[in-house]
C-alpha cells in the first residue's frame, strides 16, 4: 500500500537520509528503530508531508507522488487518508480531550458537530480515556494525553498510522497503558509506521523491523531475524545499547 523509492532528504549540506527504499504491505506493522540521529523522525515527515524531501518518489495506495514535488492534491489525499502520533503528544492545551479530537473531523473531514463528537466518543472509549472527555491536557497525566492523541489519530480513519517515539517522554509506570491501547490498534489491522525502542512490543507486533543507521536501512527482516541473529555488527552494538 505504500512504497518508497530512493528518498534523500538534505537539511543545507547535511543529509540526513540516503536513498531509502521501503515497500509496506497493507496491514502491515514496520518498526523503525535506530540511535538518535540516524533519521527515524524524518523518514515519517517526508512521508506524511511535515517535510518536504530532496528527492524520491512514493506510490501510496496507488497514488504516484513526487517527494521533492508534492502537488496539491497529494498533499490533500496525505492528510486525508495519514495521520501521526508524537513523542510529545501534541494535544491543544486550550482544548479539552474530546474537542482535540473533534477539530480535526469538524475541519479537515468536514463532518457535523455531532457526528465529530459521537466519533469522538468512540474513540475515547477505545483507549480508556471516555471518563476524561471534559479535561484539559494538562489535567491528565502524560500516558492519558497520549492516549488521546492516539484516539485522535483513529478518528480520522486513516489508511497508514504512524507513531513517532510515543511512549519516550512518559515516566516508565505510564508506558504500558499506552503501549497495550497500540497492541490493541493493530490487532484491528491498520497499517502502521512505529519508531519505537520498546523492543518487547516489537517482537510481539512487527511484521518487520527496520534499523535505521546515518540515513539508510542497515537491515530490515522479520523481530526473529533482527532481534535473534541481526547480520550487521551495528544492529547488534545498538542492541547491546538497550540493554537487550
Ligand atoms: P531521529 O528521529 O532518528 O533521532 P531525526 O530524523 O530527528 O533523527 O534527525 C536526523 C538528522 O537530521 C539529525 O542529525 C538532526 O540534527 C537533523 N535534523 C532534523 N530536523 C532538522 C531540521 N529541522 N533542521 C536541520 N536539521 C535537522
Ligand atoms: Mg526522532
Amino acid at each position: 500500500m505504500l512504497s518508497i523509492k530512493n528518498l534523500h532528504m538534505k537539511y543545507g549540506n547535511n543529509e540526513v537520509l540516503k536513498g531509502i527504499d521501503l515497500n509496506v504491505k497493507s496491514g502491515e506493522k514496520i518498526i523503525i528503530m535506530g540511535t538518535s540521529g540516524s533519521g527515524k523522525s524524518t523518514l515519517l515527515r517526508c512521508i506524511n508531508h511535515l517535510e518536504k524531501a530532496s528527492d524520491g518518489e512514493m506510490i501510496f495506495d496507488g497514488r504516484h507522488i513526487s517527494l521533492n514535488n508534492w502537488k496539491k492534491d497529494d498533499i490533500q489525499y496525505i492528510r486525508l487518508n495519514t495521520s501521526m502520533v508524537f513523542q510529545n503528544y501534541n494535544l491543544f492545551a486550550h482544548k479539552t480531550a474530546l474537542e482535540n479530537i473533534t477539530e480535526g473531523l469538524i475541519h479537515v473531514r468536514n463532518k457535523s458537530k455531532k457526528e465529530a463528537i459521537e466519533i469522538a466518543e468512540a474513540y475515547l472509549e477505545k483507549t480508556g480515556m471516555l471518563e476524561w472527555k471534559n479535561s484539559y491536557p494538562s489535567m491528565m497525566s502524560g500516558g492519558q494525553q497520549q492516549r488521546v492523541g492516539i484516539a485522535r489519530a483513529l478518528a480520522l480513519k486513516p489508511k497508514i498510522i504512524m507513531f513517532d517515539e510515543p511512549t519516550s517522554a512518559l515516566d516508565p509506570e505510564l508506558v504500558g497503558d499506552v503501549l497495550n491501547v497500540m497492541r490493541q490498534v493493530a490487532e484491528d489491522g491498520i497499517t502502521m509506521l512505529v519508531v519505537t525502542h520498546e523492543v518487547a512490543f516489537a517482537k510481539d507486533v512487527a511484521d518487520r523491523i527496520a534499523i535505521l543507521d546515518k540515513g539508510v536501512i542497515l537491515e530490515i527482516g522479520s523481530p526473529d531475524e533482527i532481534l535473534k541473529n541481526p547480520k550487521n555488527e551495528k544492529t547488534q552494538r545498538f542492541f547491546s545499547m538497550l540493554n537487550y
